[in-house]
């Protein structure tokens, strides 16, 4: 299997590459579609739900896409030839009744499908669908046994183990789709990484991601609330590392933490490649902005999301948005950006001389 994280994806997709460079518009190449902000989890530090992230400021939590509305933009999707769509939250996408049904249809259209959930509803017909359709589905925890789990989960004690029998079950079954885990690091469970990367490994997930809690829009309060843990997490980490075979990986997105909250350039070239649909049938720049004022580029409520997408009001809004203005917080994007304007940059006359 070869690498699953990186920032040159991009260049893939040299079409799009010539849309930035004449301001013009492709259909993205991924969309993350949020079906429902109802979630079955309370997570302490969801940055959808509390109060003093940015993230999810203008979220409604009982917004759900109706199905009418998703089936749109689904035969949108493919026609478009969106090449994938990742399902993630406002709330747990697997709560979504429709899902099954959505992901088939896209599946049939030739759109790759993957989730993230929290895991609790990968079972009976969901996780079918998934096993047979899905390229990948990450599930995030931050814990190590029920207790933790519950702790941080705001949810009785039992689910960790329900979860983890949902995900051996998932693995045994004949598929190709990508277990993975998104593991969160925070001050409470930094110390028990290794022993959580054991449980993950012997329940036969493919990976384990980890990557700091962001607790703070400002960069220097976020690195404050790690700093105490970074050097004991770095030991956690290379120790979980060793754990890595031909099966298992443990990939540290831990460490570049802090360089995604500064940006300095004043152009966001990643809005052409993802973009967001939110529950509440809008479409937002990016994952660190949806529900958020600031990242809303327009309603698709009373128009379809190709209608819009293709508009003259989108197309303004991709190419003024000024993200040295408008995101002094957590980009998941930020390498991407820079490498894809670094390759925008490189002066025509002198390319060839590689
Ligand atoms: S710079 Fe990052 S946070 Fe800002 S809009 Fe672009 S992808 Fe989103």
């Amino acid at each position: 299997m070869g690498t699953l994280y990186s920032s040159l994806k991009f260049l893939h997709f040299a079409d799009h590459l010539e849309a930035l460079r004449q301001g013009t518009v492709r259909a993205p190449i991924h969309i993350r579609i949020k079906p429902t902000n109802i979630c079955n989890h309370d997570c302490w530090y969801c940055a959808y739900r509390v109060d003093h992230l940015q993230l999810g400021e203008v979220m409604v939590e009982r917004d759900t896409i109706p199905r009418e509305k998703m089936f749109e933009i689904v035969d949108d999707c493919i026609a478009m030839g969106v090449k994938a769509i990742t399902f993630s939250g406002g709330g747990d996408p697997l709560v979504y009744k429709p899902l099954p049904e959505v992901v088939e249809r896209l599946a049939a259209g030739g759109v790759r499908v993957a989730t993230l959930t929290n895991g609790a509803n990968l079972k009976g017909r969901m996780a079918e669908v998934f096993a047979r359709h899905g390229t990948w589905v990450r599930i995030s925890i931050d814990a190590w046994d029920d207790a933790s789990y519950a702790h941080a989960r705001r949810i009785p004690e039992g689910e960790f183990s329900r979860v983890c029998a949902n995900m051996r079950a998932f693995t045994a079954l004949d598929s190709r789709c990508v277990l993975g885990i998104s593991f969160i690091v925070t001050r409470e469970n930094h110390a028990h990484i290794l022993e959580a990367c054991r449980i993950f490994k012997d329940l036969g997930v493919n990976h384990v991601k980890l990557s700091g809690a962001v607790v703070a829009n400002d960069g220097a309060e976020n690195n404050a609330y790690h700093r105490p843990i970074k050097a004991a997490t770095g030991d956690q980490i290379a120790a979980a590392k060793a754990l890595s075979d031909s099966r298992f990986t443990v990939i540290d997105h831990y460490h570049e933490l802090e360089e995604r909250f500064d940006k300095s350039y004043t152009t966001c070239p990643f809005l052409q490649y993802l973009t967001v649909i939110g529950a509440d049938s809008a479409v937002y720049t990016c994952q660190d902005k949806a529900y958020t004022q600031l990242g809303l580029l327009g309603s698709i409520r009373d128009r379809s999301f190709r209608e819009f997408w293709f508009s003259e009001e989108n197309r303004h809004r991709l190419y003024t948005f000024n993200p040295a203005e408008n995101c002094h917080h957590h980009c998941v994007s930020h390498s991407k950006n820079l490498a894809i304007l670094d390759v925008l940059a490189i002066d025509p006359e002198h390319g060839n001389f590689v």
